[in-house]
């Protein structure tokens, strides 16, 4: 975490009356990917789950890469009005079957009857880098950017952990830990309550050329990485192959992440949401479903709605936000 105070902040704000003009309007609307971005191809032919291994090795090699950036909570976490409660990922850092603010990717497993018999399919999950992430459009703060390069990356110095990202993304993807970021130093009983986490594609990495780790770590080349039409090219070309189904072309607009899958992802999708059935609290988010042909939330009339009610404040905090980025020297879609 950068050391930003609330007088930073505000004062930033106050200073940055004509970049934050740009966004007054309301909203921001992330620019939609050119083609010319980078994607990820998942071959669910190739993914095993690493069998045999305790933790999958994209999960270790995810983890391992993003271990500096994980949150580091104050001691006492307290609750922000009007809420009772607070999420507190810092005790359980060592999950890997489930997404956290600790834990950015996991694999799912599924076994599906298909073609006369079962398939056991093991599916890598994370952020899918949407289009036009509705997660970078909602946010009030400017916290998050959908970068030319194709990765949708929240700013821990900016973001207040309200969450209407994860409310928003069709997989809720997003998570919480609350004890950290920069609503401790402005309004710690008020707003926010922490900070949201998720994939980035390793954006440090792909900036000067390298892979993302999970795709370095595969032992079975099931996760391919390259331009983004060359991702989707090489997704058609497997799933005419094998006579099978592709995920993430059309979800929520398109996306940068292709699977390839020898099932049906609607019979993925079923048997994702009966496991998430028998858990103990199902309407936790963490645990990502593979509805096909998922929409948009921010084109229905709600999700228009929603986008208005965090237009106001989103234009006062867009300002800061360009301020503090231009201290830091990036702008949006650097
Ligand atoms: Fe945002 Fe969710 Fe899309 Fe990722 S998958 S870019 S978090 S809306």
């Amino acid at each position: 975490m950068g050391g930003f105070s609330r007088r930073d902040f505000l004062k930033r704000t106050a200073a940055s009356g004509v970049a934050g003009g740009i966004a007054l309007s309301g909203v921001k609307i992330a620019e939609a990917s050119t083609g010319e971005s980078v994607g990820t191809m998942i071959d669910l032919t190739k993914c095993d789950g690493c069998k045999g291994k305790d933790v999958p090795d994209c999960v270790s090699a995810c983890k391992t890469e993003n271990m500096d950036k994980f949150p580091e909570p104050v001691e006492n976490i307290g609750n922000y009005w009007p809420q009772k409660k607070y999420e507190d990922w810092s005790e359980k850092r060592g999950l890997t079957n489930r997404i956290t603010p600790y834990n950015w990717t996991f694999v799912q497993t599924v076994k599906v009857q298909h073609g006369g018999k079962e398939h056991e399919v093991a599916v890598p999950r994370r952020c899918m880098h949407c289009d036009n992430p509705p997660c970078v459009n909602i946010c009030p703060f400017s916290a998050q950017d959908k970068k030319k390069e194709g990765p949708v990356v929240i700013d821990p110095d900016l973001c207040f952990g309200g969450a209407k990202c994860r409310g928003v993304c069709p997989w809720g993807i997003p998570a919480r830990q609350a004890g950290v970021g920069l609503y401790l130093k402005i309004a710690p009983k008020f707003a926010g309550g922490g900070v949201m986490y998720k994939c980035d594609l390793c954006y440090d990495r792909i900036k000067v050329g390298k892979r993302p780790a999970c795709v370095e770590a595969c032992p079975k080349g099931a996760i391919s990485y390259g331009s983004k039409s060359e991702m989707l090219a090489t997704a058609e070309q497997k799933a005419k192959e094998i006579d099978g189904f592709i995920y993430g072309d059309k979800e929520n607009g398109g996306t940068s992440t292709f699977y390839v899958s020898p099932v049906p992802f609607e019979k993925v999708h079923k048997e994702l949401m009966a496991q998430k059935s028998q858990q103990k609290n199902p309407q936790a988010p963490g645990f990502p479903g593979m509805q096909v042909g998922v929409g948009n939330f921010l084109d229905t009339p709600n999700g228009i709605a929603a986008g208005m009610l965090v237009a106001p404040i989103a234009g006062m905090f867009a300002a800061g936000a360009a301020a503090v980025k231009t201290m830091k020297g990036e702008k949006n879609n650097d």
